[in-house]
């Protein structure tokens, strides 16, 4: 990556949760405004990089995603080094994806993030709401307890999904 002078800033974010729950497809949605419908699997680790204004400056995010095969404490430092915010996902069809959330919690805070890392905890899926397994009242009480930011998401028809990017990215840029 090239260093542009004319970044007022550049935020390294994170994407985590259990395999499947919509990482990939959040990112591709934010980044290129488009839901793949063939399949997708992240070999390694994957960087996609989004230039933005964020309270009128200018400037870059880049997103790592995860790799295909998620397993607690298998990421490679590299990949945590310095991100400023990290968006932790669930599938709200998987109660044991939100079962799993503690464990990334503290993946994140057992690696070279930040020390003031920004957290949003995302429950993708919305609108497969006739499956659901995770109630918004569970959602929001976890995220009350552990003081994260909240929202639920669809990759697929979009709702949310800007508004949980940019939540995130103003919360880092008002902190930062
Ligand atoms: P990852 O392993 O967390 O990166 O998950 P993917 O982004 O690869 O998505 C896993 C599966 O869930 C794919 O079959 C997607 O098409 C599907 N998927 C992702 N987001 C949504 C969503 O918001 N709604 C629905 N219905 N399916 C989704
Ligand atoms: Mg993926």
């Amino acid at each position: 990556l090239i260093d542009n002078p004319a970044y007022n800033f550049d935020f390294k974010l994170v994407i985590v949760g259990d395999s499947a729950v919509g990482k990939t497809h959040l990112l591709r949605r934010f980044v290129h405004d488009k839901f793949d419908h063939s399949s997708m699997s992240t070999i390694g680790v994957d960087l996609l990089v989004k230039e933005m204004v964020v309270n009128h400056t200018w400037g870059r995010i880049q997103l790592w995603d995860t790799a295909g095969q998620e397993r607690f404490r298998s990421a490679t430092k590299r990949y945590y080094r310095g991100c400023v915010g990290a968006l932790v996902v669930y599938d709200i069809t998987k109660h044991a994806s939100f079962e799993n959330i503690p464990k990334w919690l503290e993946e994140l805070q057992f690696n070279d993030t930040h020390p003031d890392l920004r957290v949003i905890m995302i429950g993708n899926k919305s609108d497969l709401d006739d499956q659901r397994e995770v109630t918004i009242k569970e959602g929001l009480e976890f995220a009350k307890k552990h003081k994260l930011m909240f929202m639920e998401t669809s990759a697929l028809d979009c709702s949310n999904v800007d508004n949980a990017f940019y939540t995130l990215i103003s919360n880092v840029h008002e902190t930062s």
